[in-house]
């Protein structure tokens, strides 16, 4: 295992790019936007000077992994000599399923395929390739170079030998995988994805303010942020597709979408992307600010 393509140059993207350089890999990161590239360099060389300033990073090793670092717009040279390419592209399912016909017949015979997807199903991907049992869901957590789990998900027809080979690598850039199965959310979202919901579900009947949810939960129970900060954190339209997601293929109705967050999503509030979410961002995000659509609505 020495060549790495990432696919996708975005959020995680550029999170899964820096682990895999810094780890000593050759690494190809593949965009349709080349400025998401350059944003995604300029993003790696930035995190690195701050793991430089907290002395965890050289300056040395900082050169080494960038010179190892190599981006492109073109996925079918991008991906010809790669030994494992990670897919994290948007969350769209028909996005993917293009990308892994594309990649399968680009890629050499023996590279694994690896999705970061949050949420669709690994068969489902595999089953447009010509090599299901050496496709593979490997989703990172965000921020990748701080979070430790790789939540490693089998599809149907995964190769154990494969899942192996996911485990080792992932030990070797410092993480800790964790196994599960082929269904909808995997286990991170779909225990995470109704905790979230259901603080928007309170917040909608009046139940509790924003400060307060959050508040309760952070220190209640030991949460690093409140699930409506949290939410805001990854993107109030990946929330919404993600519970789509596990209310389509769970078919239970305890998965539906609170009606606000989809309010929120179709009027463009999707956190700290768009600068306003159930916080507002709009001054740096420094301070949390509750957006004013929610204090005393009730
Ligand atoms: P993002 O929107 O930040 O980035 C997606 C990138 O994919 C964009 O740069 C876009 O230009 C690129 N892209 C789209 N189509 C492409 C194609 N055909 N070929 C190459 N590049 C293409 O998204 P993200 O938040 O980084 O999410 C990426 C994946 O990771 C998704 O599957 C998501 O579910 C998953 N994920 C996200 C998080 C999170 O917190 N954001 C956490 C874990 C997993």
């Amino acid at each position: 295992m020495k060549n790495i393509s990432v696919i996708g140059g975005g959020t995680m993207g550029n999170g899964i790019a820096h682990v895999f350089a810094q780890s000593g890999y050759q690494v190809t990161l593949i965009d349709i936007k080349q400025e998401m590239l350059d944003k995604a360099v300029a993003t790696i060389t930035k995190n690195m000077d701050r793991l430089i300033a907290k002395e965890k990073l050289t300056e040395t090793e900082k050169n080494d992994a960038l010179s190892r670092l190599h981006t492109t717009t073109d996925l079918k040279s991008g991906v010809s000599n790669a030994d494992l390419v990670v897919e994290a592209a948007t969350e769209n399912v028909t996005i993917k399923l293009q990308l892994f016909r594309d990649i399968d017949a680009a890629a050499p015979a023996h590279a694994i395929l690896a999705s970061n997807t949050s949420s669709i199903s690994i068969t489902k991907i595999a089953s447009v390739t010509g090599r299901p049992e050496k496709v593979i869901g490997m989703h990172f957590m965000n921020p990748v170079p701080v979070m430790k789990l790789v939540e490693v998900i089998e599809g149907f027809k995964t190769d154990k030998s494969v899942t192996d080979t996911i485990f080792d690598l992932s030990r070797k850039l410092g993480k800790i995988p964790a196994l599960t199965q082929d269904y909808p959310g995997f286990i991170a979202n779909r225990i995470l994805m109704p905790m979230i919901n259901e603080a928007i579900i309170s917040l909608h009947e009046g139940v509790a303010e924003v400060e307060e949810i959050d508040t309760i939960m952070k220190l209640g129970m030991a949460h690093p942020m409140g699930p409506l900060q949290l939410a805001d954190f990854i993107g109030l339209d990946v929330c919404l597709a993600i519970l789509n997601v596990l209310h389509d293929g769970l078919g239970n109705p305890k998965y539906a979408p609170c009606p606000l967050l989809v309010n929120m999503v179709t009027s463009g509030d999707l956190g700290v992307k768009s600068g306003r979410g159930f916080y507002d961002y709009s001054h740096g995000g420094k301070e949390l600010v509750v957006a004013p659509n929610f204090h005393g609505r009730n």
